[in-house]
């Protein structure tokens, strides 16, 4: 049987040099790869209850719709600035040269809403963070948070724990 990893194709030195990017369009274009992830982020959460899953756009659009709807939950799209229509709360994050800023609505959760955080990867963390900051500032609880990917080398996991949060993943690659 074939592993998530299996599905997940890697291509170097894109979006730059250096960089190995996973790319998750080989394992959603799978029937098989796409339910087994979506099961995979599912199954560990069977019996919680959230009232809302949270994805980080885009990628954790397509992922956490999925999983929001196998756990009975909302969904909240965590945009990139200046996309959303509503009045809305935005956190700024630091990325390697300058910040970058992701917005929900302000009306998206409601204060003591459970949430279970959903994207793709965590590498350095710096997005979940923001998301959950965000959320939370925002009233919302954010319980866990799961990502088909985690890679361990550039440190999100143990940021998102020392921030108190389990973290869930699928797989994992050594490296960037
Ligand atoms: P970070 O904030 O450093 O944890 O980066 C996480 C975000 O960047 C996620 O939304 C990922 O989709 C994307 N990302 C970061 N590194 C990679 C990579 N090597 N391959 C694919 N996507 C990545």
């Amino acid at each position: 049987m074939k592993k998530i990893e299996d599905y997940i194709r890697t291509i170097p030195d894109y979006p730059k040099p250096g960089i190995l990017f996973r790319d998750i369009t080989t394992l959603l274009g799978d029937a098989r790869g796409f339910v087994a992830a979506v099961n995979g982020l599912v199954q560990h959460h069977v019996g919680a209850r959230f009232d809302h899953v949270a994805g980080i756009e885009a990628r954790g659009f397509i992922l956490g719709g999925a999983v929001a709807h196998e756990l009975k939950a909302g969904f909240i799209p965590v945009r990139k600035k200046g996309k959303l229509p509503w009045q809305v709360i935005g956190q700024e994050y630091q990325l390697e040269y300058g910040t970058d800023c992701i917005e929900i609505h302000k009306d998206a959760v409601k204060p003591g809403d459970k949430v279970l955080l959903v994207d793709d990867l965590i590498a350095t963390g710096g997005t979940a963070e923001a998301a959950i900051k965000l959320i939370e500032r925002a009233g919302g609880q954010v319980l866990a948070c799961s990502f088909v990917i985690d890679l361990p080398d550039l440190g999100g996991r143990a940021r998102l724990e020392a921030m108190g949060k389990p973290v869930l993943s699928l797989c994992a690659f050594e490296g960037h």
